[in-house]
C-alpha cells in the first residue's frame, strides 16, 4: 500500500476536458471511471460537452489511505484545473456577475446506478445567486437553484435528514397557499433559502459554507465517502465489484434543463435495453434538472416526443448518439440536457441490458458488420444468459385472469408471488421460504437488498430509466414501473387498483415484457429456449433460440476448455447434451441410490453385519445401477462419462436417530411389540454404530470402497456391463471410473486393482472388449501435494473443488453459512470461496496438483467438477491453469461455454 501511495504521488491526479480537448480518453476507465472516460472521449470527438475535470480514482484510494485527508499537492492540482474550467466556461466561481456553477458527481469504473452521491448547482452563495439572477433575468430560477443546492449539500455533505428541509419547504408552501412546487415565486423561494440556512445552522452547528472553494472540497470528500455507504457496499457485493478500486469525482460546468419550456433533460439508449430491438429509446422531462428523470418522481415522456417539441435538438441528439454507438461498437446509454434549445451531452457509456437484449444486440451488431463474432462474444455477461432460461407464464392460464392494470414493461420475465411493501420485508419473507413481489411507489437505491431477493419489482411511478427499471434489468428481475393506477399506501401495507384492495401477503403476478399486472397467482412455463431443447417447440419458430445458439456456436469456436456436465440421470444427461455439454464430468452414483424403491435395498446393504448379507443386497442393486448407467451413457450420446464410486458417509441413507427414537417411543407407548418395533430398534442400533462426530472427515469416499470392496465390485460391474452392452449395440462408450477423496496413492492402487479385475471378468463373460479409464478426484490437499505419485496410477484427475475448498480452508461446507457473511462484511473474505474459487489458496493447491500430475503423466486428463465449474471467474482461472475441461450443472452449461470462450480471449466482461 505504502509503495502504491508513493507511486500515486508522482502521477497526474486531475484530468481536464473542455474546448474540444481532453487529458483522458475511453481507455482510462480504471483511473477516470466510466463517466469520466466517456466525457473525455466525447470531448475529444468534438461533441457538445460542458467543460470540467475528473479527479481520478487514485485520489479516492489516497483519501482512504490517508484517513480522509487529501494532500495539499492534489488540492493545488484541483485549483489549477478549476482556473482552467473558469476560463473555458467564461464564468467565475462565486462571481456576482457571471457565476460558474458546477456539478460534482461520482463515477466508478463500473456503473453503480444511484448508489453514490451527487451534488448539483455548487458554487452558489448569497452573492452568486444574485449574479445568477442578473444573468438569467430569472430570479425564480436563481433562488430555486440555490434552495436545491442547500438541500442537496445539507443532505449529502452535512448529513442532515431530508425531512428537516421538506418541513420548511411545506411550511412556506402553506403560508403562501402554493399548491405545486412551481407555484412558489422568487419571494417565497428567498424565504425557503433563509429557512434552509437556519436548518443547516441548527442541525450541522455551522453556517452554510459561503466559500465555493470550500464547498467544492467538502462535496468532493462526501462523494469519496459515499463509496463506502451501506448501499454501495451491498451493490458491490452483489455484483462482485472490488472495494479497492474506488470512485472518481467529476466536476463539470452546470447546464440547466430547468430554465423554462425550451429546456429539458433526459436519458436514453441507442437500442432497447429490455428487448435489444434497434430503436431509439429513452425519455425526457421538460423544464427539469438531471436527477428528476432517474429518481422516478415525475413520469417522463418517451424520447420520440422530443421530436415534436424541439426538432433540431432531437435531430442532433439522434445523430450524435448514432455516432457514439458506431464509435464504441456497443449500445450507448446517454444523458443529455437541453438549455434554451442548446443540446449538451452529459454522459455516454455502455448500456446495461437484460440477458435477452444482450444476445439480440450481440448477434445484431455482427449482422450489421459492426463487430466480428469474436468481439460480439465479449458483449454478453455469461451470467445474464440465465435470464433466458427463466420461466414464463402459461399463456392459457394468463389469459383467463383479468388484467388489473398495465405499467411500463421495464424488465422482461414472469413474476408471481406475495406482495410486500418494504425491502426489509422482502428479505424477511424470503428467508421464510416465500416468494415475494416488491411493490413500491418508487424504488430508491436503499431498496437494493429487497429487490435482489424478490421475484419481481412493481412500482407506481417512474419511467423506463428510473432506478427500479435500471436495477431490475441488470439483475434480470422482471420489473414493471410507472403503473400509475396503483394507489399505494405503504404504511398501511396495501394498495388499491381498479376498485380492489390488495393487502400484504396477497398474490400478484405480472409480465415484465407486456407490462400487464394481475391479482392472482399464475403458474409459469419453461422459457422458449428450454421448450426448444425439450423438443416441444421447433427451433425455427424461436428467434431468440436461434440467436442464443449462434452466439454459443461462436463461443465454441473460440474456447479451449471442454465443457462437461454434472449429471446422474438420463434426462439430465440429455438436457446437458442439448445445452451443449460434450461429456459428463461427474456422475454421483449415490444419487441413484435415492431412486424409487431403492432406499430399502441400500439400507439392507448398510445394515448387513456380514459380507454375505451385504453381497445379497448389492446383487439386488446391480441391475438397477446397470440400467442407470446405460441410460446416462445413452443420454450423453457416446461422449465421455465419468462415474464416481460411492462417496457420502453411509448414515446419509439411514433415518435420523431422533426420528427413530420418537417412532420407538410411540410404538412402545401404544403397547405394540412385534417385528416393526424390533426392526426399528435394530435400525437405531446400527445408526448409533455409524454415528460420526465429523462425518465429512469420516468414513466416506475411497475409505468406503476400501472397507467394503464388494461395493466397488458391484459398481464396476454395473458400469462395465452397461458399457459392453452399448458397445455391442454400436455406441462406443469409454467409461471413466473415478475414485473419490484419494489422498494416498495406495488407496487408489487398492481400488484400481478391484476395478481392473472386475472389468476383465465382465469382458470375458460378455465377450466384448472395451476401453475404460481409471482416475481419481483430487479433493484432499494431500492428494494434490502427492499428485506425482497418484498420477502413476490415475489416468485422469478431476478436481473436486467443493471438498478441496472445505479442506484447504478448514471451513465445513455445511456450516460456513453461519459466519461467511460476517467474514464478507468485515472484508476478511471478498467472495464466497465455495461459489468462486479462492485463486490464492485453493487455486494454488489445484496448480500444484496440475503440475505434479503432468510431471508423471504428460497426457493426464484434467478436469474440475466442483460447483466452481459453472462460475465464470473460476472458469477463467481453470483456463489459465491449463485444465482440459470444466464440468457444471446442466443449467450452467451455456454460462460455462461463454465464460470459457471469454477466458480464451482473456477478457472478463466489464473490463
Ligand atoms: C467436490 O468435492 O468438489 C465434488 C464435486 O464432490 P461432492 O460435491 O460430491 O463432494
Ligand atoms: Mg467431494
Amino acid at each position: 500500500m505504502a509503495k502504491k501511495a508513493a507511486a500515486n504521488k508522482s502521477r497526474q491526479h486531475v484530468y481536464f476536458f473542455g474546448d474540444g480537448k481532453a487529458d483522458g480518453n475511453r481507455h482510462m476507465k480504471d483511473l477516470l471511471g466510466g463517466k469520466g472516460s466517456g466525457l473525455a472521449e466525447m470531448t475529444n470527438a468534438g461533441l457538445p460537452v460542458p467543460p470540467g475535470f475528473t479527479i481520478s480514482t487514485a485520489v479516492c484510494t489516497i483519501y482512504y489511505e490517508q484517513k480522509a485527508k487529501i494532500p495539499a499537492a492534489i488540492d493545488r492540482e484541483i485549483e489549477q484545473n478549476l482556473k482552467k474550467l473558469e476560463k473555458a466556461a467564461g464564468a467565475t466561481l462565486g462571481s456576482t456577475e457571471n457565476p460558474l456553477l458546477v456539478s460534482v458527481r461520482s463515477g466508478a469504473k463500473f456503473s453503480m446506478p444511484g448508489m453514490m452521491d451527487t451534488i448539483l448547482n455548487l458554487g452558489l452563495n448569497d452573492q452568486a445567486v444574485e449574479g445568477l439572477k442578473n444573468r438569467t433575468k430569472n430570479g425564480r430560477f436563481a433562488f430555486d437553484s440555490y434552495r436545491r443546492f442547500i438541500q442537496m449539500f445539507g443532505n449529502v455533505v452535512l448529513e442532515i435528514g431530508k425531512d428537516a428541509f421538506e418541513h420548511e419547504f411545506e411550511a412556506v408552501k402553506k403560508s403562501t397557499r402554493a399548491k405545486l412546487d412551481t407555484d412558489l415565486n422568487e419571494k417565497a423561494l428567498r424565504e425557503v433559502v433563509a429557512r434552509y440556512k437556519k436548518v443547516v445552522k441548527s442541525k450541522a452547528g455551522r453556517d452554510f459554507p459561503q466559500d465555493p472553494h470550500e464547498q467544492l472540497k467538502m462535496a468532493r470528500d462526501a462523494v469519496f465517502r459515499s463509496w463506502m455507504n451501506a448501499r454501495a457496499i451491498e451493490y458491490r457485493r452483489i455484483y462482485d465489484i472490488p472495494d479497492h478500486i474506488g470512485t472518481a469525482v467529476n466536476v463539470q460546468m452546470m447546464v440547466f434543463g430547468n430554465t423554462g419550456d425550451r429546456s429539458g433533460t433526459g436519458v436514453g439508449f441507442t437500442r432497447n435495453p429490455a428487448t435489444g430491438k434497434k430503436e431509439f429509446y429513452g425519455e425526457f422531462l421538460i423544464n427539469a434538472q438531471g436527477e428528476d428523470v432517474v429518481a422516478g418522481i415525475r413520469t417522463p415522456q418517451p424520447i420520440r416526443e422530443l421530436e415534436q417539441v424541439m426538432p433540431k435538438a432531437y435531430a442532433q441528439l439522434r445523430q450524435i448518439t448514432t455516432r457514439l454507438e458506431k464509435h464504441y461498437k456497443d449500445v450507448q446509454d446517454f444523458e443529455f440536457t437541453i438549455q434554451d434549445e442548446r443540446l449538451f451531452m452529459l454522459q455516454t457509456r455502455s448500456g446495461k441490458r437484460t440477458g435477452h437484449a444482450a444476445v439480440v444486440i450481440a448477434t445484431d451488431l455482427v449482422a450489421e458488420k459492426l463487430l466480428k463474432p469474436k468481439e460480439a462474444i465479449l458483449l454478453v455477461d455469461p451470467e445474464s444468459l440465465n435470464q433466458l432460461l427463466a420461466p414464463g407464464f402459461d399463456p392459457d392460464e394468463w389469459k383467463k385472469i383479468p388484467t388489473a392494470t398495465k405499467g411500463l414493461p421495464a424488465s422482461p420475465g414472469a413474476a408471481s408471488g406475495q406482495v410486500v411493501f418494504t425491502a426489509d420485508d422482502a428479505v424477511a419473507w424470503t428467508q421464510q421460504g416465500k416468494q415475494v413481489i416488491l411493490v413500491r411507489r418508487e424504488t430508491v437505491p436503499d431498496d437494493i437488498h429487497g429487490m435482489f431477493v424478490s421475484q419481481g419489482i412493481l412500482t407506481a411511478t417512474g419511467g423506463m430509466t428510473s432506478h427500479a427499471a435500471v436495477v431490475g434489468r441488470q439483475m434480470g428481475k422482471p420489473s414493471i414501473v410507472g403503473a400509475g393506477a396503483l394507489e399505494i399506501a405503504e404504511s398501511a401495507k396495501q394498495f388499491r387498483v381498479n376498485g380492489k384492495t390488495v393487502k400484504e401477503g396477497d398474490y400478484v403476478s405480472f409480465d415484465g415484457l407486456t407490462g400487464e399486472v394481475k391479482l392472482a397467482q399464475v403458474a409459469s412455463h419453461p422459457s422458449e429456449i428450454l421448450q426448444v431443447l425439450n423438443k416441444t417447440l421447433p427451433a425455427k419458430k424461436s428467434v431468440i433460440y436461434q440467436r442464443f445458439e449462434k452466439l454459443l456456436d461462436w463461443a465454441d469456436g473460440v474456447r479451449r476448455l471442454g465443457i462437461r456436465a454434472n449429471a446422474d440421470q438420463p434426462d439430465q444427461a440429455e438436457l446437458a447434451y442439448a445445452f451443449g455439454a460434450r461429456g459428463i464430468g461427474l456422475c454421483r452414483t449415490e444419487h441413484m441410490f435415492f431412486g424409487e424403491g431403492r432406499i430399502p435395498i441400500v439400507q439392507r446393504m448398510i445394515l448387513a453385519d456380514n459380507e454375505a448379507d451385504r453381497r445379497k443386497a448389492l446383487a439386488e442393486l446391480l441391475p438397477l445401477q446397470r440400467e442407470d448407467f446405460y441410460g446416462v451413457f445413452k443420454g450423453m450420446h457416446g461422449m465421455p462419462v465419468t462415474i464416481r464410486t460411492i462417496d457420502p458417509p453411509l448414515h446419509e441413507f439411514l433415518p435420523k436417530r431422533e426420528d427413530l427414537m420418537v417412532d420407538i417411543a410411540k410404538l412402545e407407548a401404544t403397547g405394540q411389540s412385534g417385528p416393526e418395533l424390533n426392526e426399528k430398534k435394530r435400525l437405531l442400533q446400527r445408526v448409533e454404530q455409524l454415528h460420526e462426530f465429523n462425518p465429512m472427515l469420516g468414513h466416506r469416499g475411497v475409505r468406503l470402497g476400501i472397507t467394503y470392496p464388494e461395493i466397488t465390485e458391484m459398481q464396476t460391474r454395473a458400469i462395465i456391463e452397461a458399457a459392453c452392452r452399448l458397445n455391442k449395440e454400436g455406441m462406443k462408450v469409454v467409461p471413466e471410473i473415478m475414485i473419490p477423496l484419494v489422498g494416498l496413492v495406495k488407496e487408489l492402487r487398492d481400488q484400481k486393482a478391484i476395478v481392473d479385475r472386475v472389468a476383465a471378468d465382465v469382458m470375458k463373460e460378455t465377450g466384448v472388449k472395451i476401453k475404460y479409464l481409471v482416475g481419481t478426484m483430487i479433493e484432499v490437499p494431500r492428494g494434490a501435494e502427492t499428485a506425482d505419485q497418484i498420477a502413476s496410477e490415475a489416468e485422469f484427475f478431476s478436481f473436486g473443488t467443493n471438498d478441496l475448498t472445505q479442506l484447504t480452508f478448514g471451513f465445513s461446507r455445511d456450516d460456513v453459512g453461519k459466519f461467511l457473511r460476517i467474514y464478507q462484511d468485515k472484508k476478511i473474505l471478498e467472495k464466497d470461496p465455495f461459489a468462486s474459487i479462492d485463486t490464492e489458496g485453493v487455486g494454488a493447491v489445484v496448480r500444484t496438483g496440475v503440475q505434479l500430475g503432468r510431471k508423471t503423466r504428460k497426457d493426464l486428463k484434467l478436469g474440475i467438477c466442483g460447483e466452481h465449474g459453472g462460475d465464470p471467474a473460476s472458469i477463467h482461472f481453470f483456463d489459465k491453469v491449463g485444465l482440459d475441461y470444466v464440468s457444471a450443472s446442466p443449467y450452467r452449461i451455456p454460462v460455462a461455454r461463454l465464460a470459457a470462450a471469454q477466458a480464451a480471449l482473456s477478457v472478463k466482461v466489464g473490463d
